[in-house]
């Protein structure tokens, strides 16, 4: 049976109360013999400050860089909200992003139909809604250089960011999007500003180019990421695969996250290159959610961004999407019996978080009894 090397970094706040939960997903798979995971645990964000002095150790980061896949809880709170900036709880998780090189960011917005009455859109625009978000999260205006604010001497100031990409950067985020398209619905759709932007003209360059040389079974539109914006609200359906580049992808995945419903409904992934080596992807998975410090320590949040994470690490790091389907089919199951922790009840009767990943376990016994 295969076996992968799995990093927890629960955090702070919510993080290990939620990933108790994925932990226990984990042990149903090893118990229903899909595969083996060698689990390793490290402290990261305030915890790590509170060990270590700093947000994550060194010896953390040697595990991560050594994992098939790390799986990331949520990070920071108001006690630490005073540390000294390069320390603070979020500086782990920023570490992680850069020394894994994680360029390429995954996040799918689903919308289970028990849901979707939650959504700000209609029902019938959201129900069933399953799209991807590939946002590159290395590179573009968030880090190129210059970037600095300049005194002008009249008592004006000037600002500048600089919007960067090289060739290589839009290769490889254009090849993640694709692939995954493979996987799915066969469609990438490519946002970016072309007609104002000179990154934005390479960018639809290369993307054709990519698409044209290795990957003309996928169906590949462009749309200007404005429009893109809009049609996201209007028609979401239309989509499978949008891939994008650092600021607009921040924008419209936090869009598409509103088309679902609440924040502890929503998995992220982190990808890096194929390692030369082994010929493995480096990979981080965590919940979109933070570490919700007004609830946490109340066993009251919801688990399934992070044992949907983990499914995405199933799917994207170890090739069971099988073991991922069913995960996916068991949380819908339980929200189409109408549990519901309190962030999704609007105002119901609401379980806690063990009782809400008990279910998906429980679920999960039932599926594969039926399969
Ligand atoms: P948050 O995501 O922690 O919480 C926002 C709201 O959503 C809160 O009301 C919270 O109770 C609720 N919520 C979040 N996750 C939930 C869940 N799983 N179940 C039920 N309700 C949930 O964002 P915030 O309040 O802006 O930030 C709190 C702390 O988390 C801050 O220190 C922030 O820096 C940090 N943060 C960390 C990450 C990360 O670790 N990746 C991301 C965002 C924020």
């Amino acid at each position: 049976m295969a076996a992968f090397k799995v990093l927890l970094l629960p955090g702070d706040g919510i993080g290990p109360e939620v990933m108790a939960q994925a932990r226990n997903v984990i042990a149903w798979l090893e118990k229903a013999g899909v595969a083996k995971f060698e689990l390793d645990e490290d402290l990261v964000g305030g915890g790590a400050y509170e060990a270590h002095g700093k947000a994550i150790s060194e010896a953390a980061m040697d595990k991560a860089l050594a994992a098939d896949a790390v799986l990331f809880g949520a990070v920071g709170g108001p006690k630490w909200d005073k540390v000294p900036y390069d320390v603070r709880p979020e500086a782990g998780l920023l570490r992680l992003r850069k020394d894994l090189v994680l360029f390429a960011n995954l996040r799918p917005a689903i919308c289970y139909p028990a849901l979707a009455d939650a959504s700000s859109l209609k029902r019938e625009l959201v129900d069933g809604l399953d799209i991807v978000i590939v946002r590159e999260l290395t590179g573009g205006v968030y880090f190129g250089e210059p970037k600095t604010i300049t005194d002008l001497g009249n008592g004006q100031k000037r600002a500048v960011d600089t919007q960067v990409y090289d060739t290589y950067e839009i290769e490889r985020i254009a090849r993640v999007a694709f692939e995954l398209a493979r996987t799915r619905r066969n469609k990438v759709t490519s946002m970016e500003k072309r007609n104002v932007m000179k990154t934005g003209v390479l960018w639809n360059e290369v993307v054709t180019q990519v698409h044209a040389r290795e990957y003309k079974d996928v169906e590949l539109e462009h749309q200007l990421a404005d429009a893109g914006g809009m049609q996201l609200v209007r028609n979401p359906k239309q989509f499978d695969v949008i891939v994008t580049d650092n600021l607009f992808g921040d924008m419209l995945s936090d869009v598409a996250a509103m088309l679902t419903g609440s924040l502890g409904m929503l998995p992220s992934a982190s990808l890096g290159e194929v390692d030369a080596k082994t010929k493995k992807r480096r990979a981080l998975y965590e919940p979109v959610h933070g570490s919700a410090p007004d609830i946490a320590g109340k066993g009251l949040a919801n688990p399934i961004a992070m044992i949907g994470s983990l499914s995405m690490a199933l799917r994207y790091s170890f090739g069971l999407s099988q073991a991922a389907d069913m995960i996916e089919q068991a949380i819908s199951n339980v929200l189409a019996k109408g549990l519901r922790t309190a962030d999704i009840a609007a105002g119901a009767k609401a379980v806690g978080t063990g009782e809400m990943g008990e279910a998906i376990v429980a679920e999960l016994d039932t599926l594969a009894a039926r399969a």
